[in-house]
């Protein structure tokens, strides 16, 4: 893959093929209004949700304003590792040696490679001490947090979890549609397919992620993914926090 991008881009240089920039959208309509915010700041501001104040009021404002929202976090489950804080311990599959994520509703540990599941931990296998603790969040957690925060807005969830277990992707999205429901949380799943007239705000939580994972196109996947998803919005507001 790489090296036929760089043939292509030698051929180009060459004069052999000719580099087209896209400067308008198909539709004439505005490119989306993005706002980037520094979570570092957040912190040391004292704030220590995965949502920054900005977001926080941008949320309450569409609420109240009857609007919806959508909330992209690319990470299901609850927790994204389970580590033991005496002897650093981290439940991992067996088969993939990747963390398992935690999750809540079925209190159990999944690969998300492979679908392996097993029972939760309260004791560290390796020491046998409880010192248990959850680190990382997922849509899961996410949607908790934003119901704990936004306790009369109505909210719906969407990952693999949900479509698979309860309706399908298409029941999720009418419903989110069609019941006016306020917030939607949900993984890349959620950039799909729909128009939502409605949708005015797209939150994108921990936006820089995904550049993390091993994959050498990690840039573009996230690059490709956030202008995704910041079309969802329609007034395009979309807000990149990392
Ligand atoms: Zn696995
Ligand atoms: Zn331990």
């Amino acid at each position: 893959m790489l090296h036929q991008i760089l043939i292509r881009l030698q051929k180009q240089r060459r004069g052999k093929i000719e580099l087209i920039t896209l400067t308008k959208r198909a539709n004439k309509s505005a490119m989306p209004n993005v706002e980037i915010v520094d979570l570092r700041q957040e912190l040391a501001n004292g704030n220590r949700s995965m949502i920054s104040t900005k977001l926080y009021e941008e949320i309450e404002k569409n609420i109240k304003n009857n609007k919806q929202t959508i909330l992209f976090l690319n990470r299901r489950g609850f927790s994204s590792f389970v580590m033991c804080r005496d002897c650093g311990y981290t439940v991992k599959c067996k088969r993939c040696n990747i963390s398992l994520t935690y999750h809540e509703y079925s209190n159990s540990l999944k690969c998300h490679y492979c679908g392996y599941e097993t029972k939760n931990i309260n004791i560290c296998p390796s020491c046998k001490s409880k010192n248990i603790k959850y680190f990382g969040t997922g849509t899961e957690k996410l949607e908790l947090e934003i119901q704990k925060m936004f306790p009369n807005a109505r909210t719906i969830r969407m990952d693999i979890d949900t479509v698979t277990k309860k309706n399908s992707h298409e029941d999720i999205l009418n419903k989110f549609k069609n019941e006016n429901i306020d917030i939607l949380v949900g993984t890349q799943m959620v950039v799909k397919g729909h128009h939502f007239p409605n949708v005015t705000l797209v939150g994108v939580i921990a936006a820089d992620n995904s550049l993390n994972i091993e994959d050498y196109r990690a840039n573009e996947r996230t690059f490709a993914i956030l202008t995704q998803v910041a079309r969802k919005s329609r007034k395009r507001r979309t807000r990149a926090e990392k």
